[in-house]
């Protein structure tokens, strides 16, 4: 029997109804899918028999000797052993279906943006990192993270997993959520980059109006801020949390710094 290792973040999922509702959700008959974290096969004994091809990177390579069974057996199933956020991902077209280690949910998410093989993720995240992922504005959760993802993805719920689910089981509810990357986007790579830096300046002290975070990171005079605010509709006592996407997008159009 596999001995669950908290550091790789191992937390199992057996149930088969739970498994397949994850495979039908993530809508890849035929498709090609990369697992993160394959662990003993729960899930990717029903990713093989939807998906064309599975490729599946574990960290563990104390699994092999389980894992090695389903790969004889599914000609169309490549286990890679190493950690997934240093791999070079080939070139093709992907689908991201896992049930994540939780203990690098963001760094997999980022690498799921930021590569452009990757079509959609269907994930098991913690519950509380899907509220933030799916938060709108003037809500508690609403931040950086927020505008980012729903700004490449449409983002859908799939279901809420209580935490009894796993084995062992963690200390958090946990929540499976598609992202659906959008084929264009309206921003180029050069305003993208500022979108970025802007949101994350935006939103580096909550608590702070928009224009005293701007006025930090970009040393530009608060009168000429209020100016610029009022360009996108925005009052001068305005806070990040209270500016949706497309507001954001806008601003990124039009430089504050140059
Ligand atoms: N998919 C399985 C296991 C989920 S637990 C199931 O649902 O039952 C998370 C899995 O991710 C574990 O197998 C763990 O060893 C693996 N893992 C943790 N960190 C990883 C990393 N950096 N790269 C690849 N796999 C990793």
């Amino acid at each position: 029997m596999h001995q669950a290792k908290k550091k790789f973040g191992q937390n199992f999922l057996k149930d088969h109804n739970l498994l397949k509702k994850i495979v039908s959700s993530a809508k890849i008959e035929g498709l090609d899918v990369i697992e993160v974290g394959p662990g003993m096969g729960a899930l990717t004994q029903f990713l093989v028999l939807n998906a064309r091809t599975v490729t599946a990177y574990e960290i563990d390579t104390s699994l092999k000797p389980i894992l090695a069974k389903f790969e004889n057996n599914h000609p169309n199933l490549k286990i890679i052993y190493g950690d997934f956020l240093d791999m070079e991902i080939p070139n093709g077209t992907f689908h991201l279906v896992a049930n994540i280690p939780y203990y690098i949910t963001s760094s997999i998410i980022f690498k799921f943006i930021e590569l452009p093989q990757m079509k959609s993720a269907t994930i098991m995240i913690q519950k509380e990192v899907a509220d933030r992922i799916n938060a709108k504005p003037n809500s508690k959760q609403y931040n950086a993270l927020s505008i980012i993802l729903q700004y490449y993805c449409r983002v859908k719920k799939v279901m809420d997993v209580p935490r009894h689910m796993f084995t062992p089981k963690p200390n958090v509810d946990s929540v499976v959520i598609r992202l659906e990357k959008y084929d264009t986007r309206p921003l180029n790579n050069e305003q993208e980059l500022y979108f970025i830096e802007l949101i994350k300046h935006a939103f580096k002290q909550k608590r702070k109006t928009l224009i005293n975070n701007l006025y930090e990171a970009y040393g530009i005079d608060k009168e000429v801020l209020i100016t610029y605010l009022k360009t996108f509709g925005l009052d001068e006592k305005i806070r990040a949390e209270a500016i949706d996407v497309q507001t954001f997008i806008e601003m990124a159009k039009k430089p504050i710094n140059k």
